[in-house]
């Protein structure tokens, strides 16, 4: 039986959009002061070509695993190469996209130093970006997504005013360096200033996304200092801005038990919990795509690592729907979903269901890879969607979209058109209360689906050609390797 839901304490996110906002338009513009002067700036393209030297942190989920690709893996088999291509391969394009969107709202670049003053003031002060879409008000979902945070955390908030999210993520920090600056105070005034004028709640409705460096299953006393550290700091970050949930992947068991891994996360938790600096902050471990080594891939995991928590007040899970579809657990018919839930609800409980990933998946069920679709594009398709803005368990939880927002410009480079997710937001509004037998349910679900079938088709063959390999006994040392090397796979 479905245990209640913690009520949320606010629904100030869902409020109206400020009507200082214009209205829809196609350039993107924001206002920058630089030295106390307020000016117009148009895209940020100008500021391209200083990157080369200085590459800017990409401030999106997927560029994850651009950023493992940065550290020189060892060599390895073809088999595998082929595949982590093929993960990355739209990642490291985009991450390239990100780059160069996010530059002028970078502070960590280096160049010569008339052009990094204006960029790095120009950065800090990013105020108004007309929006793309204006929020929905009174909506009974809280749909946003992983906004960038580049420039300073307060800049997240603009970005998601202007894709009309009433629910975020963000990174607090570079998520690829172990070292960063302090959160500077004025971004943090300027964060919950931002928050307070656009009645947002940041306590309900924004999740920050961990580093995906952090593995707090790591025995090594040094690697597991390392790894405290950075994730002691972004709750205490979480703390300072007012934020009540922290999303992290749990961490994999490469150099320990999987047992002993689950015990060591447990035990990180529990001293970040006792440290006052972290306040009240909520530790949300996310669901996990894979197998091997990883930790989080089911559902008892997670209720593992739950169970040894101290203070299960300050735990909670959130269901990346990707992940667990890749894992094997499917959403897709109504039986399916239902089924799904309530092994959730059996093995974890719904009290510590805290927020939920919303992706579509490139791979089919029980494939174990983490390669996100845009939402009815995938395997999952509109319908496992349906299940989820309709369940009203969950309304009320920040639904964080992670989709795929690159786009091929006419001149063949790829751009980011955050138009997608903006359209995402209202689609899974519009969602709430459609019959699925209705003809407006049907032609968006078919588009949508044809839209993603080459995706689909190419992700799909690769995920049949491996399972024809690895059930070849001749073929057993290179399925070996790919094991062993998931400390490597980052996930979303
Ligand atoms: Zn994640
Ligand atoms: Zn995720």
């Amino acid at each position: 039986m479905a245990k209640k839901l913690p009520k949320t304490t606010s629904d100030s996110s869902l409020s109206p959009l400020p009507s200082n906002f214009a209205s829809v338009t196609e350039q993107v513009s924001f206002e920058t002061r630089v030295s106390g002067k307020k000016r117009k700036a148009e895209t940020t393209i100008d500021a391209t070509k200083r990157i080369k030297k200085a590459p800017a942190p990409s401030d999106k989920p997927e560029d994850a695993v651009a950023g493992a690709e940065a550290t020189p893996r060892p060599k390895r088999r073809a088999t595998k190469e082929a595949i982590v291509k093929e993960e990355t391969i739209d990642d490291r394009d985009n991450g390239k996209t990100l780059i160069r969107n996010n530059k002028s709202e970078d502070e960590s670049g280096d160049d010569g130093a008339k052009v990094k003053k204006t960029t790095t003031r120009k950065t800090r002060n990013v105020k108004n970006m007309a929006p793309i879409a204006e929020r929905t008000k009174d909506t009974k979902l809280r749909v946003g997504a992983h906004v960038s945070s580049a420039g300073g955390v307060q800049n997240a908030i603009v970005n998601l005013i202007s894709i009309g999210g009433n629910a975020f993520a963000m990174f607090l920090k570079n998520h690829k360096k172990w070292e960063s600056k302090d959160l500077d105070p004025e971004h943090a005034n300027l964060f919950i200033d931002r928050c307070k004028e656009n009645s947002i709640c940041a306590a309900d409705c924004c999740l920050p996304h961990g580093s995906y460096l952090v593995n707090l299953a790591h025995p090594d006393p040094e690697r597991k200092k390392q790894a405290y550290g950075s994730f002691l700091n972004d709750l205490t970050r979480c703390h300072k801005l007012g934020i009540r949930l922290y999303n992290f992947h749990p961490g994999n068991a490469n150099a320990t038990t999987r047992e002993e891994g689950i015990k060591l996360i447990a035990e990180n938790i529990n001293q970040a919990h006792k440290d006052p600096a972290t306040g009240g902050v909520i530790t949300v471990l996310e669901t996990m795509a894979s197998l091997g080594n990883t930790i989080g891939g089911t559902f008892k995991d997670l209720a593992a690592i739950i169970e040894l928590v101290k203070d299960q007040s300050r735990v909670g899970v959130c269901l990346d729907t990707c992940h667990v579809f890749a894992a094997g657990y499917d959403l897709r018919t109504r039986e399916t979903y239902a089924q799904t839930m309530e092994k959730f609800d059996k093995e974890i409980g719904f009290e510590y269901l805290k927020a939920f990933h919303i992706n579509d998946s490139k791979a089919p069920l029980s494939s174990h890879r983490d390669l996100h679709a845009r939402i009815g594009t995938g395997y999952l398709g509109l319908r496992a969607f349906h299940n989820i803005v309709n369940d009203e368990r969950f309304h009320g939880l920040p639904m964080v979209l992670e989709t795929p927002v690159d786009v091929i410009g006419e001149d063949g480079k790829k751009t980011e058109d955050k138009g997608i997710w903006a359209r995402e937001i209202k689609m899974l509004e519009r969602l709430v209360g459609m019959d699925v037998e209705s003809n407006e349910f049907k032609e968006l679900e078919a588009k949508l689906q044809e839209e993603g079938t080459a995706e689909r088709d190419r992700i799909g063959g690769q995920v049949e050609r491996k399972k024809i390999k690895d059930a070849n006994p001749k073929r057993t040392r290179a399925k070996k390797q790919i094991e062993s090397e998931d400390v490597d796979d980052m996930e979303d």
